[in-house]
């Protein structure tokens, strides 16, 4: 059987091949991929950002959703048909982080759909013990978000928000939209700061305050929001400098700070504001298991509108029209890429 293939091949360019369906491997469950969402990450490839990792010939995309279409050997638990979604990470099993229980942060991980073949094809077969399984109710759409859900899932885990915290999230993409949807499903009060005018629409419609960090005062007025007693738990995901001062400036007495944007470049970080305020700044890095199941509860229940953030839905075929779109428009969110003709909506 042939199946189409997009392959990034360097220098904003994608080549869809067609290549031949091979059996899932020992140990591995393949996957009829049904839609795969474009990352923060895809784009930093697309850019030519990551192309020392990537390679001139590589199928990236890991935000998928699929029904099972083979099992490989040694693999028990999967029916054909299933629907499942990857949590696509894949441990050394030997390094310091491995051996102190946090494969998710493996020092020699495997991030599967950028380290190897990912999920902008037809079918992609993956180590089993990374599939998730989805209750039958859920689109097979909405499940493509699970992925950055899970992210999410994480972060507000690692930022401890409680029921009543004032939160700020510092930066509005697609990440920083879910944890305010986490954060305010969990009971906090939640604040986006973002400069993108679509995006502060986007979030106060989903009922989410917002502060335009342009504006002068908007460190003041977001301590004016807390009655002047700072910000219980900050999310910087802007990943730039202003981002970090405004993370220092507004963090509550005794508040926490999670790092998490990926900065490329070090900062200037005010840390005179962490002793005076004893301040605790956690990092966050992808996701656990536990995170994935939470994610998948949170997107079958609709506890959170995480669909309202796909902004456009694309065929495989023009997955190249795809990114050269989400990275000029202002007012895209998220895309999916439908990889199965079968699976259109
Ligand atoms: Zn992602
Ligand atoms: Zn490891």
């Amino acid at each position: 059987m042939s199946l189409n293939a997009a392959f990034y091949t360097g220098n904003k360019q994608f080549s869809l091949e067609t290549v031949e369906s091979v059996p899932p491997g020992t140990g591995e469950v393949q996957i009829d991929v049904a839609y795969c969402g474009i990352c923060g990450t895809d784009l930093h490839v697309y850019l030519g950002h990551m192309d020392q990792r990537i390679g001139d010939h590589r199928v990236i995309g890991h935000e998928m959703s699929g029904t099972v279409s083979a099992i490989g050997k040694d693999v028990d638990g999967y029916a054909i048909g299933e629907p499942v979604v990857v949590r696509p990470l894949d441990a050394c099993g030997e390094c310091p982080s491995c051996l102190r229980g946090f494969p998710h942060v493996c020092q020699k991980l495997t991030f599967l759909g950028l380290d190897t073949n990912g999920a902008f094809q037809q079918q992609w077969s993956v180590p089993a013990h990374t599939v998730h399984k989805l209750p039958n109710t859920l689109s097979l759409e909405h499940a493509a978000l699970i992925e950055p859900v899970a992210v999410a899932v994480h972060d507000v885990r690692r930022g401890q928000v409680a029921a009543g915290d004032d939160v700020l999230v510092i930066g509005g993409g697609p990440i920083g939209m879910l944890i305010a949807m986490v954060a305010k499903q969990a009971g906090a009060d939640v604040t986006v700061s973002e400069i993108n005018t679509h995006r502060l629409s986007m979030a106060k419609a989903m009922g989410i305050n917002t502060v335009n960090p342009k504006d002068e005062d908007a460190a003041a007025a977001l301590m004016a929001s807390t009655g002047g007693k700072g910000v219980d738990v900050v999310f910087e995901v802007s990943g730039t400098q202003p981002g970090v001062d405004l993370m220092t400036a507004v963090t509550a007495t005794r508040g926490r700070v999670v790092m998490v944007a990926i900065h490329a470049n070090k900062p200037t970080v005010d840390l005179f504001q962490f002793f005076w305020k004893e301040i605790e700044m956690v990092g966050a890095r992808v996701y656990e298991p536990s995170d994935y199941e939470e994610a998948i509860r949170l997107v079958a229940t609709e506890a959170i509108d995480s669909k309202r953030l796909i902004t456009s839905v694309q065929a495989l075929p023009d997955i190249q029209s795809a990114f050269e779109e989400l990275a000029g428009n202002p007012k895209a969110m998220k895309t999916l890429i439908r990889c199965n003709a079968a699976e259109a909506s």
